[in-house]
């Protein structure tokens, strides 16, 4: 297959915008800011380079696995310009990039298979699978890079083409992904399109694009759906997700508490799946708070390329300022920060990592998702309690259950109601399981063979047995 994309991203005729580091606010570079007109070409091309790519799932697969080499390969490049522009580690960007070839690889070994139909009837029926076309991506800033792969890879081994939109917050490290993956991907099989809105409406609602899949925040993702009305593009959204931890009575504070932390604050709380609401038994509860404060005041913040740093600054300024106002507010409502509850004097988006105690249970800080460093801990009386508050807002990624007793642990587990559950643990995912969110935390499903069934159309062939 020729590989024609030159490694350096191309100018547009466009303008630029700037692309900040969080870790000091300041512009460090700037990304093309396509226009959405310019949609038109980058589609048409992908629709081209579909012919050729959906005919030969073996060299499809053999690609994908060269490509998944290349992203690896390219490490020590990606990771430092990821942290420059999103803020984390640099030992969590390189982390995020071997998921992201982790997820090449995975897909590429992925075949949809013909299926019988077993029916009793006297004819040979099978279901067989066909891509779709081009298709759009459209990501959010928190992961950028491991969360374009999770469309990328189900979408391009499935045979299909793809036009991906960053976020103009994080467009440089997922530009030079493009690059890198242009040495084993041919010409307009995926395309990067970086810019400022409208460019994502348009790509949404462009009317050759066959499926959108979007992660990001529940608002966006019904703006997504309504543009892709028109077309009657398939839709897949992950959503925002406000996923609590139930804590049992006979749970172990201490040896249960890093964990917790960091399930809260890993990726300065930035994380779909990061326990947003702890509840505790109301005996348990200042012990709880107690543990977590310890851990949120010894916590290193910093910026995300000094090797010292645990916590980077949160991404962006509205961000900054949406995580502040929720804090100030269950501040004023009668709460107690028993670790952090302000914004870091100096240069740069970072705030405290938070541990809040006497938070009021209708506290925007509790019923939205404030995505950043700060956890409300919350006493509960009655495990049905417990359950009928964690389901209580209109949200249902994950869930976590943390005890001694496994089998009632497994239990409340299932009373959750939210796409994936852990046990003593949170936000561990498998490439092999369904993702999906329940509610208004997603449509659709992504992750394991889902996500490649979910980029492919079924059809059928009823074949007699005799002619
Ligand atoms: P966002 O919804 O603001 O933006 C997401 C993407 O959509 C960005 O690329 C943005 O430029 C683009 N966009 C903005 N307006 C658009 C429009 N009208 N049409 C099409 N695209 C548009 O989300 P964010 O602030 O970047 O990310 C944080 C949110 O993402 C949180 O709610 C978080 O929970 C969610 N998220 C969900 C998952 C999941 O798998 N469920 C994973 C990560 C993040």
């Amino acid at each position: 297959m020729p590989t024609r994309q030159s490694r350096r991203a191309p100018g547009t005729p466009g303008g630029r915008f700037a692309v900040l580091d969080p870790a000091t606010g300041e512009a460090f570079d700037e990304a093309p800011d396509q226009r959405p007109d310019e949609l038109d070409a980058v589609v048409g091309r992908a629709h081209e380079a579909w012919r050729g790519w959906r005919a030969d799932p073996a060299a499809r697969a053999t690609a994908l696995r060269l490509a998944a080499d290349a992203v690896a390969a390219a490490e020590d490049e990606l990771a430092p310009l990821l942290t420059r522009e999103q803020g984390k580690p640099l030992a969590e960007s390189s982390a995020e990039i071997a998921r992201t070839a982790a997820r090449l690889r995975y897909f590429a070994e992925l075949d949809p298979g013909i299926q019988p139909i077993a029916d009793g009837r006297p004819v040979d029926s099978e279901i067989r699978w066909r891509s779709l076309g081009p298709v759009a991506a459209i990501v959010p800033w928190n992961f950028p890079l491991q969360l374009a792969a999770a469309k990328f890879a189900p979408a391009l081994a499935a045979g299909n083409t793809m036009v991906l939109k960053p976020s103009p917050f994080t467009p440089l490290a997922t530009r030079l992904l493009g690059a890198v993956l242009s040495a084993a991907l041919p010409e307009g099989v995926l395309t990067i399109v970086t810019g400022r809105e409208p460019l994502g409406a348009r790509l949404a609602s462009h009317p050759d694009i066959r499926h959108v899949t979007f992660t990001g925040s529940i608002p966006t993702g019904r703006a997504v759906a309504r543009g892709a009305a028109d077309s009657l593009a398939r839709v897949t959204l992950e959503l925002g997700g406000n996923d609590a931890a139930i804590l049992l009575e006979d749970v172990a504070v201490e040896r249960i508490a890093d964990r917790l932390f960091w399930a809260a604050f890993r990726n300065c709380g930035q994380v779909c799946m990061a326990v947003k609401r702890v509840y505790a038994p109301a005996r348990l509860c200042s012990d709880v708070v107690e543990a977590l404060a310890q851990r949120a005041k010894s916590t290193v913040v910093g910026a995300g390329l000094d090797p010292a740093t645990q916590l980077g600054p949160v991404n962006n300024a509205d961000q900054l300022e949406r995580v502040e106002r929720c804090t100030d507010r269950a501040l004023a409502d009668g709460a107690r920060a028993a670790a952090g509850g302000h914004r870091l004097d100096g240069p740069g988006f970072f705030f405290a990592p938070t541990i809040l105690a006497d938070v009021p249970p209708d506290s925007p800080v509790v019923t939205q998702e404030q995505f950043g460093p700060v956890l409300p801990v919350l006493p509960y009386g009655s495990l049905d309690e417990a359950v009928e508050a964690a389901n209580g807002t209109g949200f249902g990624l994950g869930g976590s259950v943390w005890g001694t007793d496994l089998d009632e642990a497994e239990a409340v587990a299932c009373r959750m109601e939210c796409g994936t559950v852990w046990i003593n643990h949170h936000a561990e995912l498998s490439l092999a399981q369904p993702f999906a969110g329940s509610k208004q935390s997603g449509v659709g499903v992504a992750g394991g063979p889902w996500g490649l069934y979910g980029n492919l159309r079924p059809f059928v062939v009823h074949r007699p047995r005799e002619a």
